[in-house]
């Protein structure tokens, strides 16, 4: 049985006509699979206009319960899309999570899935050519409803297509796929035809919303290729896959960039065992994502501690280090909100050398200070002054050749 798993987002769902396009695509996908797996999204702006409602209800909406209502959005779409199939005679029937189930552990707003019920969804497909599913959402193991963290459906979608050995899960929506940059800030970014799971990685975690994070790491762990692409056009978008050797055969696949960070460093602390635990033990305890480290060589048994926070983190950082840094005698508390951090990413890197010089001479041409830089395997990242993100993201785009189309 060839199945096929597609997965339609907010804005592809949002109108009635929007709806029947979709309509469209699952019935001509019904030409060449023997069965389709539809996961919807809730109707572009419900889950906001949900989570708002909980917020006018009570000041800190029981967890639980904020699920249960939040996951409703993507109830409507399912019955809204199945009555589309059932007028065009498509042998179809719409499930929710829990009546699968998909079992998720029990952290509400952001659970993980644990297990699909493959089989019941195997008997189901017997009797329906298309079944539609509510994304987003699953249940703990006494039932209750959870749902996966924003933007989670596309990891129901990669999810179930695991679960069932779909050949391939497509993820529909308003652009025709993965850019080798933001197109709004660089007029020559070009769609990518194939990533791989790394550098999709890589994008994604930088804040490129085109795919789910968890759902990039679902796929990867269970080999199943990701394809995203438009419901509006008949573009075959960017195919997210294991890597192979022409993927490697290009040192940079795209420039990622991430305005949402803030800098803050520790001045003077004494250079000794048990500081950087000191440090950034009471940061983690709090949830705290600390990103880019940088510790200074010892001057005179004393060093400098920088590192890099996630914005909104900053005020509850600041706080956190007021009680530290006196009690490990540093000199000073310093921060910076004007930052920002650009990344050229590519599993090219791996066998290449020359990436970091040429992205820290290109930057020196346009006088763009370097703050801080970071490397890994396939990723080297530099933290700039915010004002110059624009810039450096087109000055990298055209330095590693990306806005050459070499199909
Ligand atoms: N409706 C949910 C959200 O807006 C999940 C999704 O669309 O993927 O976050
Ligand atoms: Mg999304």
């Amino acid at each position: 049985m060839k199945i096929l798993v597609q997965k339609f987002g907010g804005t592809s769902v949002a109108t009635l006509e929007r709806m029947q396009k979709v309509r469209e695509k699952v019935s001509n996908a019904l030409r060449r699979f023997n069965k389709i797996v539809v996961v919807l999204s809730a109707r572009a702006g419900d889950t906001n206009n949900l989570l708002q409602l909980a917020g006018q209800w009570s000041p800190a909406p029981d967890k639980a319960e904020c699920d249960l209502l939040v996951s409703t959005g993507e109830q409507m779409s399912i019955g809204l899309f199945t009555m589309l199939l059932k007028d065009a005679d498509i042998r179809a029937r719409s499930l929710l999570g829990s009546q699968i189930p998909i079992t998720t552990d029990d952290s509400f707003g952001c659970a993980r899935i644990l297990e699909i019920n493959s089989a019941a969804l195997l008997d189901w497909l017997n009797q329906y050519d298309v079944l539609v599913v509510a994304g987003f959402q699953g249940c703990t193991i006494d039932g209750r409803v959870t749902t996966l963290g924003r933007g989670g459906s596309d990891t129901s979608a990669v999810a179930l297509a695991a679960a069932l050995g779909s050949v391939e899960c497509e993820i529909y929506t308003d652009v025709d796929g993965v850019y080798t940059t933001d197109p709004n800030i660089c007029s020559s970014a070009r769609k990518i035809d194939r990533i791989a799971y790394n550098e999709m990685l890589e994008m994604a975690s930088m804040g490129a919303k085109v795919l789910h994070i968890r759902s990039v790491e679902f796929a990867q762990k269970y080999r199943v290729p990701v394809r995203v692409r438009s419901t509006f056009t008949d573009d075959p978008g960017t195919l997210v896959t294991q890597e192979d050797s022409t993927m490697e055969a290009v040192l940079v696949s795209g420039i990622a960039y991430d305005r949402d960070q803030a800098r803050v460093t520790l001045r003077d602390l004494p250079d000794v065992p048990g500081v950087a635990a000191a440090v950034f033990g009471p940061l983690s305890e709090k949830g705290i994502l600390v990103d880019m480290i940088v510790q200074n060589t010892s001057l005179g048994g004393h060093t400098d501690i920088t590192f890099t926070i996630p914005r909104k983190e900053l005020k509850q950082t600041l706080e956190i280090m007021a009680n530290v840094a006196p009690k490990l005698g540093a000199a000073e508390v310093l921060h910076d909100v004007n930052v920002a951090k650009v990344s050229a990413i590519g599993v090219g890197m791996r066998n290449h050398s020359g990436v970091a010089a040429r992205t820290f001479a290109a930057l020196t041409k346009e006088g763009i200070n370097i703050l801080m830089i970071s490397t890994s395997e396939i990723k080297i990242t530099i933290l700039i002054q915010e004002k110059y993100v624009e810039l450096a993201v087109r000055i990298l785009h055209d330095t590693f050749g990306l806005d050459w189309d070499l199909s």
